[in-house]
């Protein structure tokens, strides 16, 4: 890696991936965001993508308008629609030259020593042959993410495991909102901003803010830092790796 270079997370929730029905995948968001990511491949960066998406995709294949409330049925959604994520995903990055892998992880496999250091080494070798890992959790044997968390917390330990610089959040707000609705640019107390964060879930946001402070925690305590950011506007990954103020910063708590 080039010494300017960072091993980045970039973690795509469901409500930057999806139509507003939240009912099929928004393939301009693809277009858009595998664009970006490929520039910051190619600008020597290793970028490692936790997406998430298989339900919306699986609802838009088997014809369902609405989210299923019944847990078997968004886990079946979630296999169906799987296969069609990944499917996008190879073929936008393939108009740049980029090969994608995928990884189905649950947070029971980053717990056990000899799946989490598999999971390690085969995303290292990954990186090293220049592909671009896109993981999303395991939802048919674990659904920890379905019920809550779209991915947060998963991201958090990915960001860990990978042992990353930077963790990015991608969402569809501007950042942490104070109560007058001001982006906050940077949390130090996560504590005390999770008392002020307003019940911001959308309709596909299946995480929303709360969960974002804990992946925030987890992550920054590690040594990565975080930043929120709108995953609807153009070009902020590359702004915030530019050291431009975007979204909401949370600093790494020891190098
Ligand atoms: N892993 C799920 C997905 O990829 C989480 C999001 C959800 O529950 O809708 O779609």
């Amino acid at each position: 890696m080039a010494a300017h270079a960072q091993r980045l997370v970039l973690k795509f929730g469901s409500g930057i991936l999806t139509n507003p029905r939240g009912n099929n995948l928004d393939r301009r968001q693809f277009t858009r965001l595998s664009a970006e990511v490929a520039a910051l491949v190619r600008a020597g960066h290793e970028c490692l993508i936790v997406s998430s998406g298989a339900v919306a995709a699986g609802m838009s294949a088997l014809g369902m308008p609405e989210r299923p409330r019944e847990l078997a049925a968004r886990q079946a959604c979630a296999a169906v629609g799987q296969s069609r994520l990944m499917e996008l995903y190879a073929k936008m990055f393939a108009a740049h030259d980029l090969n994608v892998a995928q990884l189905l992880l649950t947070h029971g496999d980053l717990d056990s020593r000899t799946r989490h250091d598999n999971a390690r080494n085969t995303l290292e070798q990954l990186f090293r042959s220049r592909v671009v890992p896109i993981i999303n959790e395991n939802d048919s044997v674990a659904v920890e993410e379905l019920n809550f968390g779209d991915n947060d917390r998963l991201s958090a330990e990915v960001a860990l495991l990978v042992r990353a610089h930077r963790l990015f959040l991608l969402t569809s707000v501007d950042g942490v909102l104070d109560p007058e609705g001001h982006v906050v640019p940077e949390v130090r107390d996560i504590k005390t901003a999770s008392g002020l964060v307003r019940p911001d879930k959308g309709r596909l946001s299946v995480g929303g803010m709360t969960t974002k402070l804990q992946a925030a925690a987890i992550a920054s305590a590690g040594g990565v830092r975080v930043q929120i950011l709108n995953g609807r506007t153009p070009d902020l990954l590359k702004a915030a790796l530019a050291g431009h103020k975007v979204g909401t910063v949370f600093r790494a708590q020891r190098t």
